[in-house]
Order: structure tokens, then sequence, then C-alpha cells
């Protein structure tokens, strides 16, 4: 008798979701295989630190392959670019595979609510790749401003808009303004830096939402402190490379806007066929399987799960629990059992506004200040993965908040504009003239 075929999982992403299940799954009898266009994973949460010069990309980044070093994980490096649900089939770039049971962790993308020339003309932080081009052009705008005879243009150079006063907006904002006033300031003593306007603009009446008042009052009042113009309640209506548009009139000319509004689902979302919120992200079933599809589970970003009549917020912690739920539920599912309703169990949040003040809500405890600054550092270097980036970021830190001093201040890559092709050789040339010569004429 031949062996019974081992069940088939596929997971897409290799994000915070789809990383803890394949890490939930790699002892398990089943063959994983882990999809992801990167062959790394990316600790999100420091993303802005990389966009503000504070950290390089690689201390926030870990090849997947190490991460499953021994383990029975197959890991591949394949976008995916299409899910056929009913077919039980995933489409990369390469290949086509199908599978037993599919777990879609593929995050989410930005959510721009329709502002015209938002999704074209917004920098965003939401890969390594948008924090370096982030970080590029922001230096680069200094660089340029040197040599901008046109005040009204050099003031536009010198202006940052942040769209979005959440998590993101306001932990960029505070690294900025430092970087602005640290480093920069003795980069470019040609420059007025009093010249610098950097804006937040929240829609809403307050920053941090879902975080309690005192917490979003302090860092109203840091923010202010440091030097930000914060505008709440002003909406953004439009987006052009040289100007934010507001709903009362007001346009800000600038040449940096920054996107940190809203999350939604993203094409592969799309790509499945099912129904999808407003925001575009997919609601899955309390065991997080989709309806119809008991053998797919949704989680992360690109999902959008009801919890006390709240949606769950778009952090990395929800989505670490619901990989463990996930690879729980798969187990039990393949064992014949029922899978069980996921709940998520909130740890506390933790925000940092510039070095040496944080927010934070623990236990139902709200702390601000140093003390909450702290306990943020110690949480964030034992989440990232791997002892070398921990131990990177560490020192990277250390050395900021001693000397007020970042070293990563180089505008690389600078942008190719054509592929580099080796020379031709003589032989080559040669050759080429014969085949030329022989063709006939008119051909
Ligand atoms: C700047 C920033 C700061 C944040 N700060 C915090 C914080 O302080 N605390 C917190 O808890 N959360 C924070 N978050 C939110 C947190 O990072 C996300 O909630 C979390 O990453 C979601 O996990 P996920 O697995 O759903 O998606 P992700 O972690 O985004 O992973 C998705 C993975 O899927 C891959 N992928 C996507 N599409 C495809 C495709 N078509 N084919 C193959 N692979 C694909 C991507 O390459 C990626 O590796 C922050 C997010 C950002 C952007």
């Amino acid at each position: 008798m031949l062996p019974e075929r081992k069940p088939r999982v596929i997971i897409i992403g290799a994000g915070f979701g789809g990383l803890w299940t394949a890490r939930r799954l790699a002892r398990s009898p089943a063959d994983v295989t882990l999809l992801d266009r990167n062959n790394y994973h990316t600790f999100s949460p420091l993303l802005y630190q990389v966009a503000s010069a504070e950290l390089e990309a690689e201390d926030i980044a870990y090849p997947v392959r190490s991460i499953f070093h021994g383990q029975r994980v197959r890991f591949l490096m394949n976008e995916v670019k299409e899910i056929d649900l009913n077919a039980r089939l995933v489409t990369t770039q390469e290949n086509t595979y199908s599978y037993d049971y599919l777990v879609l962790a593929a995050g989410g993308a930005n959510h721009y609510f329709g502002i015209p020339g938002a999704a074209e003309y917004t920098y965003q932080i939401k890969s390594l790749e948008h924090a370096i081009a982030l970080r590029n052009h922001i230096l680069y705008r200094f660089e340029r401003a040197m040599y901008e005879k046109d005040p009204a243009i050099q003031q536009r150079m010198l202006t940052f808009a942040i769209v979005g006063g959440g998590p993101t907006g306001v932990e960029f904002t505070g690294a900025l303004i430092e970087l602005i006033h640290g480093p920069l300031k003795h980069d470019f003593p040609s420059l007025n830096l009093h010249q610098v306007q950097v804006i937040v603009l929240e829609a809403s009446d307050h920053l941090l939402p879902g975080m309690p008042a005192e917490l979003q009052g302090y860092a109203l009042k840091r923010l202010r402190h440091m030097g930000v113009d914060v505008r709440l309640e002003t909406p953004v209506t439009k987006i052009t490379p040289r100007e934010v548009t507001l709903k009362d009139g007001n346009i800000i000319p600038t040449e940096t806007a920054v996107w940190t509004a809203g999350v939604g689902g993203d094409a592969l979302a799309q790509s499945t066929g099912l129904p999808l919120a407003r925001s575009g992200q997919i609601t899955p079933l309390p065991t997080l399987q989709v309806e119809g599809h008991p053998e797919v589970y949704v989680l992360g970003d690109v999902s959008r799960i009801m919890q006390d009549n709240q949606p769950l917020p778009l952090l990395a912690t929800v989505a670490i629990q619901q990989g463990k739920a996930v690879a729980h539920n798969l187990l039990r599912q393949m064992n014949g059992q029922e899978p069980v309703p996921f709940r998520y169990h909130d740890p506390g949040t933790l925000a940092t506004i510039g070095r040496g003040a944080a927010v934070c809500r623990l236990w139902g405890y709200s702390f601000t200040g140093f003390p909450a600054w702290v306990l943020w550092l110690g949480v964030h270097i034992v989440n990232l993965i791997g002892f070398r980036n921990r131990l990177l970021v560490l020192v990277n830190w250390a050395w900021n908040y001693f000397f007020f001093e970042r070293a990563i201040r180089l505008i690389l890559p600078r942008p190719v504009r054509r592929p580099l092709l080796a020379p031709k050789s003589a032989e080559d040339k040669a050759r080429e003239e014969e085949q030329r010569r022989k063709e006939p004429e008119g051909s």
C-alpha cells in the first residue's frame, strides 16, 4: 500500500502572520511551503527609523531561509499573482502550485480613501524599498535646497507634510524632526533650518486613535513642543507633486507628502473573488477560515475582523497571535477536529515620540515619558529577529542617544537610468559587422 500523501499547506507572506504560522507548523506532519516576494522578513514597526536615517535596512530585515534552517519548511521567493480558490491553485510569476490548505497572510496595501493624487504622489513607509526611497528623497531635498536661489522653491523643498496622526505618523514625525534639528543642522550650516516646516495633517480631532485620551494629549503636546505643526480636524483633499490641498481650502506647497493614513487589502485579496470590505480587506469567520472554503485561512493586515463590535487594530501583535491560532486550527483540522474561534488578547500598546519619550498603555495603566521609552526600546529589541540585528540596532540607538548623531545619511542607491551593459568586445563588433554585410539589402 502506498503511504498516505502529506497534506500540502501553502502560506502566502513571510510577514508576522505567515512567519508565525510556518514556525508553528514546522514540526507538524504537513508539507509546508512559504511564499514571499522578498527573501527576507521585515520588522515593519521599525521601518520609520530606516526612513528617518536612524537604522540601516539590513538591521530590521532577516533572511527567511536562515529562520528555517534545519526545519521542514520549504521557502520559495515568488510573487503570487493570483489565487483560484475553486481549483485550489496559487499562481506565481514562475509557477502554479496546488494546495490542500491555504494561509493568506500577504499584509495590506495603503488605502487612499479616493483622494486624488494620494496614490501617485505620496511617499509611503510600507516596505524597505519605500523607506529607503523616502530617506533618500528627504536627504536630497536638503542637498537641493542648498543651491536654490528662489526662496519660495527653497521653502517648498524644506516643507514636509505627514498625512495621518496614527502611530506610524507620530513616530516618523518625531524621528524626522530630530534628524533635521540634530545631524542635518550640522551637515547644512548655511541653511536656515528655522525655515523647515514639519506638518502633521490629521482628519480627526486627536492623534493616536484607539489610545487613551491622556496619551493622545501627551503625544500632541510633545510633537508641538518639538516644533511640529500638528493640524487636527484637517482632512486632505488633493495631492500633487508640489502641493497638498486641504479641505478648508488652504494649500501647502511641499515636495514631500508622506502617507501614513490608512491600510487596506491589495490586488491579491481581489484576485480571490471573495467579497471584500470597503477597505478592500477580506472578512474571515471567527475561526479565521473563509466562508465556503474551510481549507482557506486569512489573517493579519489583509483581513478585517470584528471583536467586541470593534475591528481589530492592524498590528504585528494581532498578526502574530492569529498566526499561532491558524497553525493550531490547521493541526486540529488535519486531525479531524473542529477549528476554534480566535480571540485577541491585547498585550498593550506603545508608541515613541523621539528620543526619551513614548506613550504606553499596559494592563489598563497608561504612562508616558522616559519609562515608557525604555519599555519601548526593550520590547522592540526582544522582538527583532536575529541576534546580530538586535546588537546592531542597540548600538545604533545608543550612538544616537549619547552623541545626537545618525550614522546613516548616504543617498544610496542613486537611481540608475539605464542598465549597465558590458562593453562590446572587438570580436563581437566584428561578428556583427560581418552579419550586417551578409544580410541582403532591404531585409
Ligand atoms: C511603518 C509601520 C509601523 C508599524 N508599527 C507597528 C508597531 O509599532 N506595533 C505593531 O504591533 N504593529 C505595527 N505595524 C503594523 C504591523 O507591521 C502589521 O500589522 C503587520 O506587519 C501585519 O502582519 P502581516 O503578516 O499581515 O503582514 P506583513 O507583515 O506586512 O507581511 C506580509 C508579507 O507578505 C508578502 N507579500 C505581499 N504580497 C505578496 C505577494 N503577492 N506574493 C508574495 N508575497 C507577498 C510581503 O512581502 C510581506 O513579507 C506597523 C506597520 C508599519 C507599516
